[in-house]
């Protein structure tokens, strides 16, 4: 009987099933190695297994089998040579800054951005010397006129951007000469966009979120060619935020029904934004699939579902938000996405609370801003539960 090779198949459903099995034996689960250090057969042998970045069977904290089992997996679904498994989305995001950023150098990045990039961004890299200017991701031609040739060491962007679902055009991304550019597709993942495609250098995931998809794996993960996925390995074995094997395990276990959960949730976000869009008490509704989204067409040309992420602006804001989340009886408020519960997130009082005004505007947050991360429940009862505690708001 033939062992079925991810190789002879390209649709990602397929891939999603089939990849990162390189490692394993006959079994189909994957396997938790907790072992923190393995036995070194030769020190020559030892010295070698130090500096290799592909290493698995050294230390934990350089590589781990399970972590190179979701790794690989990753890389196949990205379409990537290689990919680095890391202990949060932070994890991955702050080594990619990091360890690719030195004092001198300058960083472009987006305005709409996840709160804990934007903070690291604003906040710590001025600390290093290193600059960053904020461009707006919607606006044509944006990022390349912030790039100031031979000293922008890193694009920076991020789509859909998280809350507002704004959109980054990646074939105009990955024409930029010069700088790496890096993508954090976590509302995006494989089977809806490979930003690698695009000419992007580094895809970058929380796959704590879609990619887990259950809430129990605090993960992130890099993808992109070997030589820069070993260069970042250099600063992350120093970083020290290694993926757990506990939550790579979760993640690979995730990983292989990924396609059917965003199909499922992007047909309910559809319907929820559809409904939503013409309610009076709803100022505005942000969803790819929309046809009102400003970035609709390209949301068409370089997504293959819209995803399980949609975000909209109650009529009157803070108090309105306030009564929304108390009659909502299905829905739950929680940060976090991607996962099999419907949450409900607020982000002017969670996530983007250390935001000021301005900030909180140039980033596309109101005071009545909802964001929602549709999950697994009938569709039906999802967009009815958001409808009537809209109604009661
Ligand atoms: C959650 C999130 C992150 C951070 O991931 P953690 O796993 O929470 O560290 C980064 N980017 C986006 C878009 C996110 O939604």
């Amino acid at each position: 009987m033939m062992v079925p090779n991810s190789g002879d198949f390209s649709h990602p459903d397929t891939l999603a099933v089939l990849a990162g099995r390189g490692l394993a034996g006959a079994e189909l689960a994957p396997t938790l190695y907790p072992t923190t250090t393995f036995r070194i057969p030769s020190l020559a042998l030892g010295r070698q297994m130090a500096l290799d970045p592909t290493e698995s069977h050294y230390y934990t904290r350089n590589g781990n089998p399970t972590a190179a089992a979701f790794e690989n997996a990753m890389a196949e679904m990205e379409g990537a040579e290689a990919a680095r498994a890391f202990a949060s989305g932070m994890g991955a995001v702050s080594c990619v800054v990091l360890g690719l950023c030195s004092t001198g150098d300058h960083i472009v990045a987006q305005r709409q951005l996840y709160s804990g990039t934007l903070f690291l961004l604003q906040a710590v890299c001025p600390r290093f010397g290193i600059e960053v200017s904020f461009v707006d991701c919607a606006e044509s031609g944006a990022f390349q006129a912030a790039v100031r040739p031979g000293k922008t060491m890193l694009v920076f962007a991020e789509t859909p951007a998280n809350p507002g679902l704004e959109l980054v055009d990646l074939a105009e991304l990955g024409a930029i000469s010069g700088p790496f550019k890096v993508v954090d597709s976590t509302f995006a993942p494989p089977p809806i966009t490979r930003p690698l495609d695009y000419g992007v250098d580094l895809s970058l995931h929380s796959a704590t979120k879609g990619i887990g998809g259950h809430n129990d794996a605090t993960l992130g993960v890099v993808s992109g060619t070997a030589e820069l996925i070993a260069s970042l390995w250099a600063f992350a074995t120093l970083q020290g935020a290694n993926a757990a094997p506990f939550d790579a395990m979760n993640g690979l276990r995730g990983l292989r029904t990924l396609g059917v959960r965003l199909e499922r949730q992007s047909a309910s976000a559809q319907d929820l934004a559809a409904v939503l869009v013409d309610h009076p008490k709803v100022v505005s509704v942000s969803y790819p699939g929309l046809s009102s989204h400003p970035q609709h067409d390209l949301a068409a040309r370089q997504m293959r579902m819209f995803g399980g992420l949609l975000s909209f602006d109650l009529v009157g804001g803070c108090e309105t938000a306030e009564r929304f989340v108390q009659h909502l009886r299905l829905a739950q408020v929680a940060t976090s996405l991607g996962g099999p519960e419907t949450l409900v997130a607020h982000p002017a009082s969670t996530t983007h609370a250390g935001l000021l005004p301005e900030e909180l505007k140039g980033a596309g947050i109101g005071p009545g801003t909802i964001r929602v991360s549709v999950g697994l429940e009938h569709g039906d009862d999802v967009v009815g539960d958001i409808l009537q505690a809209v109604e009661q708001a």
